[in-house]
């Protein structure tokens, strides 16, 4: 029997433990690989957006050398923030439903990476699942081809081929920066007129320094409607449709969080907007006892939460279950 029980081990699961534990509640993660493996998935060689200690959880402070940390750099200060505070987590292990046990009481049902089931019981659930499993698919005929990833991780493959990208933020420039550099033909197209306003701001005087060269050809207005095996199909908004030859498409149009194991105990989703019903000053959902922190509590647009202000949802909770 635990105080919490915190489903997923990112950055904002691990700061929810931490903030549980240090107010001396029996806490324990279950995540389903291991630790901020959404971070883990991401581009090889990203570099984020935010400023280390805007990424920090559980006042240990993050130091680096760069403006801005890199991937790699992310991973080693959450392992070393998860070792620090010694926290108990039960890596590749799933959780699959939650259940009331009585008024008091949750069980949250786990299957292992083994396929062995597991139940913990605890008085108050925290989840924290993120959206990085869930891209947004298009739902255009060819989308299932072997072609396709909704996933970039690094350029090598794609060198010398024809690469059509999908998007207009920055997952999808900074994806196009590298396919540069290894010599892939690159189409990127953008169902906006204009790319996202949050292009990190070293990199688009790049970015349009590559598009006026020719190095990265920009559809704006347009979508791709059809992938086929050796083209796509390119409708904008105020021209015919056209094809494109080429050898693979990065769909790089974001995520979305999945509901499904707070839908399991009865969380409501808030009328006319696509997100849990929940206290944003608590982060209590309309079932007593469960939380939600992180991405997991934003709505269509995964965007209005992320590391910097999903970090601090851990303290809000732990502070809530104390008062
Ligand atoms: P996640 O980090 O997604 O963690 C959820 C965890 O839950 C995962 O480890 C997953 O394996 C686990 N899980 C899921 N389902 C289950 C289950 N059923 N059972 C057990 N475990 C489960 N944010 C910033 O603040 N600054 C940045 O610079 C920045 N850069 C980004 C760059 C990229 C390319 C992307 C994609 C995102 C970026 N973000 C940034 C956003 C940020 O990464 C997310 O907001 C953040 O990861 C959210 O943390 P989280 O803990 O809510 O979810």
């Amino acid at each position: 029997m635990h105080d919490v029980v915190i489903i997923g081990g990112g950055p904002c699961g691990l700061s929810a433990a931490i903030e549980c534990s240090r107010r001396g509640l029996q806490t324990v993660i279950i995540e389903k690989s291991n630790i901020v493996h959404s971070i883990f998935l991401y581009p090889t060689n990203m570099q984020f957006f935010s400023t280390a200690e805007l990424l920090e959880i559980g006042d240990v402070p993050f130091s680096t050398p760069n403006d801005k940390p890199y991937r790699h750099e992310a991973l080693a200060y959450y392992r070393k923030v998860a070792t620090h505070y010694n926290l108990d987590v039960c890596h590749y292990e799933e959780a699959k439903t939650i259940t009331r046990q009585d008024d008091a009481t949750f069980t949250v049902h786990t299957v292992s990476k083994q396929g062995i089931a597991k139940t913990y019981s605890s008085r108050y659930v925290v989840v924290a699942t993120g959206y990085f499993d869930h891209p947004n698919y298009l739902g255009i005929p060819g989308e299932q081809l072997d072609k396709v990833t909704h996933y970039f991780s690094e350029a090598h493959p794609y060198t010398g081929t024809r690469v059509a990208i999908i998007g207009g933020s920055n997952s999808a420039v900074d994806a196009a920066m590298e396919l540069v550099r290894v010599g892939a033909t690159i189409d990127m197209v953008y169902r906006r007129t204009e790319l996202s306003e949050y292009i990190k701001p070293w990199v688009r005087p790049l970015f349009d320094s590559m598009v006026q060269k020719g190095k990265i050809t920009l559809h704006l207005g347009a979508r791709i409607t059809e992938i086929h095996p050796d083209y796509v199909v390119v409708t904008p908004l105020e021209a015919a449709a056209f094809r494109l030859e080429n050898d693979f498409v990065l769909a790089l149009t974001g995520f979305h969080p999945e509901r499904k194991l707070l839908e399991s105990v009865g969380v409501h989703m808030a009328e006319g907007l696509d997100k849990p019903e929940y206290d944003p000053s608590t982060m209590e959902t309309n079932i007593p006892g469960i939380y939600v922190a992180g991405v997991i509590a934003s709505g269509s647009n995964a965007n209005e939460v992320f590391i910097e202000t999903g970090r601090w949802h851990g303290r809000q909770i732990a502070e809530h279950i104390q008062s």
